[in-house]
């Protein structure tokens, strides 16, 4: 991907940003950035758009589109490939659990043609709270089922309920626990290392086929370690995913507070709406959540969060893009020929 250097692409991008909320001329200025640094898949062929580790998700995805299923369809069944495999510990069977040790998953899927919607929050037992959200959207007159209410729900339609906590998991888990306090009676292993890591990951997946039409997921086993019942963004429709089949379909990775603060899926949307294009929208909500972070305890430094987000875009002309708050982002791509992982823009090189 062909990239102004950081500095020159921050600058501009203000420079859009204020234009922006004036009008017109901004649309206008996004979209010259945009044409620098956006590689459209061609007009009317499909795309898959996903993050870093939906991969394996892209390749299935873009198969069954390429043989004629609903874009939704494909990409619930993309991502169930990363929800039963064990080795992925952010989302699905395998997931970190929160702070006692319990798996608690969270999904939502939108649908572009119908303009619906349907969602899980701290579903346990489950390995594919995506085909569960796809469920509540198809068969209930509701968008959001949670805890004993969804596990009832999916048992009800026939999933098997299982134990998600593996080994693999279930020993991360307990290194954090040991290291929680030097003062408790846990003991933990100095050649761990130093900090307990809280690792994040979830994987979103967006597609729109060659009739444009356009559809997400979100899934994911939310903050490792989180308190029992913290639902993130990934089951908020507008946070964790949006859809609009006129326009485009978005989603975010990350902290999922800042996702559901900002409002983050709609607003990306809007802005794409508004003419921006998909990698320009990403990053213009980005520059306004970093402004808007100004709690110390989120902050590494003056106007840095010590946390990321990542964001996934594609509109209805088949363009796509993915942003950043740091360097180091990737995403996945299928544009119809090749599946190939790349590396999103970003705002800042480094904390
Ligand atoms: N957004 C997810 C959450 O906050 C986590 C992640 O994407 O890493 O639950």
């Amino acid at each position: 991907m062909k990239r102004d250097s950081d500095l020159s692409r921050r600058d501009f991008l203000r420079a859009g940003l204020v234009a922006g909320l004036a009008g017109g001329a901004a649309a206008r200025l996004a979209a010259s950035v945009a044409r620098e640094s956006i590689e459209p898949a061609q007009r009317g062929m499909p795309v898959i758009i996903a993050s870093g580790n939906g991969l394996r998700a892209s390749e299935r995805a873009m198969a069954m589109i390429k043989a004629g299923a609903d874009t939704l369809d494909a990409v619930v069944a993309g991502v169930n490939i990363v929800e039963e495999d064990p080795s992925d510990m952010s989302v699905g069977y395998g997931g970190l659990p929160n702070e006692r040790g319990d798996v608690e998953l969270d999904s939502c899927v939108m649908h572009g043609p119908t303009y619906n919607a349907g969602a899980v929050a701290s579903l346990r037992g489950i390995k594919t709270p995506s085909s569960v959200a796809k469920l509540v959207m198809e068969r209930t007159d509701h968008i959001l089922l949670v805890g004993p209410g969804a596990l009832a729900f999916a048992k009800a339609h026939g999933f098997e309920e299982v134990d998600l906590l593996t080994d693999n998991a279930r020993r991360a888990w307990l290194r954090w626990k040991e290291r929680l306090s030097k003062s408790d009676d846990w003991l933990d292993d100095e050649e761990i290392g130093a900090e307990a890591e809280r690792p994040t990951g979830t994987i979103n997946c967006c597609a729109l086929n060659e009739k444009g039409e356009l559809s997400g997921v979100t899934t994911t086993s939310g903050l490792a370690y989180k308190i029992p019942g913290r639902v993130g963004d990934s089951p908020i429709i507008g946070a964790g995913l949006y859809v609009d089949n006129d326009v485009g379909a978005f989603g975010p990775t990350g902290r999922g507070e800042a996702a559901i603060m900002s409002c983050g899926s709609r607003i990306v949307v809007e802005n794409m709406h508004r003419g921006m294009k998909p990698e320009d929208a990403a990053l213009e909500l980005l520059q306004r959540i970093c402004a808007k972070t100004t709690e110390k305890r989120l902050l590494s430094s003056p106007g840095k969060p010590n946390f990321n987000l990542n964001f996934y875009a594609v509109n209805k002309d088949g363009e796509y893009g993915a942003a950043a708050i740091y360097r180091g982002g990737t995403y996945v791509v299928h544009d119809g020929t090749t599946n190939t992982r790349k590396q999103s823009a970003y705002i800042y090189e480094g904390r």
